[in-house]
């Protein structure tokens, strides 16, 4: 008799990628905090690019050659070791299926990004999950899971949910204790929200080792999330199989003029990093003040915050009651965080209406 196609079994394990929504169940359209998007939106200068970018019955430039060159120069990286992307998400699940397979694991944090376990799946390879430490990333809980069979760690930094960050000692000594023969991916999707003092080092870590991907997106600061455009960079070999591996016209006409105009204005880089930290700060200061309640704001680096509901009020009711004032934030019980909203920093006035609305629900509640 005959059959349909079946899908692998490594493949039927994965779960599709759950993106942040856009409007409440009723379709009614919310102020969408869910994606930890650029509240501020896009650099003119880019916008501008972009509606000068070539006509679309023209393939693009199959080697993002501008863009690549232009990241170069502004990181001191030879293009040649520059790959780009349709958005880091591709970098990441090709490096995976490059350097991992059937029998092999590929190992990260609990509380990590949701796409490093589907990159795992779709290889064939065997998910491995370090237990965090209070959201944080621990390198010894980490380094204590490397078996003969890791052949890939993505660590995402600062870290998606969580915005927890690790410093640039500790990045350097999870590389030193990794084997030779394990790729480490940094995933720096929101490094450029950092204090540019505290950098972590990993572009020295690419650029100095054989076994180090760093991925970067223009998706985040950049405000550019539609356009999907990322870049990744490391020793040249491993940049030699992903461009094997990655689409070959990955980076549509517009994404290449519009990332590379983007990235020429660094000033609205620098602008959206300053709003961004003083939002957050005065925002998270805000869900601390709620520890009577149980509420609390894991430390984030990032722009977004993971406020903790371990009160009365709970996380499902949080999410809801934001839902009914308008706000769309990401709830994440699929993540194992039942008791966790990710919050992406909007503006001064949005969060300051989100934290006086957590803060009567939970008067409400208790
Ligand atoms: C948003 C995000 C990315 C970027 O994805 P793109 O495909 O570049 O849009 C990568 N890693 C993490 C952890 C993210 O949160």
């Amino acid at each position: 008799m005959a059959q349909a196609p079946e899908p692998k079994d490594w493949i039927k394990g994965i779960h599709a990628y759950v993106p942040g929504k856009s409007s409440g169940s009723d379709g009614r359209p919310l102020i969408k905090l869910s994606a930890n998007e650029n509240p501020l939106g896009t650099s003119a200068a880019a916008l501008a690019a972009r509606a000068q970018a070539a006509v679309p019955s023209l393939y693009p430039d199959p080697d993002s050659t501008a863009l690549r060159e232009a990241l170069g120069a502004l990181h001191a990286i030879d293009p040649a070791r520059i790959v780009c992307g349709t958005g880091s998400g591709e970098l990441l699940t090709v490096s995976a299926s490059a350097f991992a397979g059937p029998g092999d694991e590929v190992l990260y944090v609990r509380y990590g990004f949701s796409l490093y376990e589907i990159a795992a799946r779709r290889c064939g390879a065997t998910p491995v999950v370090a237990p965090d430490d209070d959201y944080g990333t621990d390198v010894d809980t980490l380094l204590a899971l490397v078996s003969d069979k890791t052949r890939v760690v993505f660590i995402a930094n600062p870290n998606n949910p969580t915005g927890s960050y690790m410093p640039r000692e500790e990045l350097a000594r999870l590389h030193a204790g990794l084997p030779a023969n394990v790729l480490l991916v940094l995933d720096q999707a929101y490094c450029e929200y950092v204090d540019p003092a505290d950098d972590d080092g990993s572009l020295e870590l690419a650029a100095a080792h054989d076994n180090v991907l760093v991925t970067r997106t223009f998706s985040k600061v950049y405000g550019l999330a539609g356009e999907r455009v990322g870049w990744g960079t490391g020793a040249p070999a491993i940049v030699e199989v992903l461009n094997r591996l990655r689409g070959p016209f990955n980076v549509s006409n517009s994404a290449q003029a519009t990332a590379l105009a983007a990235l020429g204005d660094q000033a609205f880089v620098a602008h959206s990093r300053e709003h961004n930290r003083a939002v957050r700060e005065h925002f998270a200061a805000r869900i601390d003040a709620l520890g009577n309640h149980g509420i609390r704001a894991v430390p984030s680096e990032a722009n977004f915050v993971l406020v903790l509901f371990e009160g009365a009020l709970t996380g499902e009711a949080a999410y809801n009651g934001l839902m009914e004032r308008g706000y769309i934030v990401r709830w994440l019980p699929g993540q194992g965080l039942p008791h966790g909203l990710r919050i992406t920093i909007g503006m001064a006035g949005q969060m300051d209406e989100i934290a006086a609305a957590i803060r009567d629900m939970a008067e409400a509640a208790k």
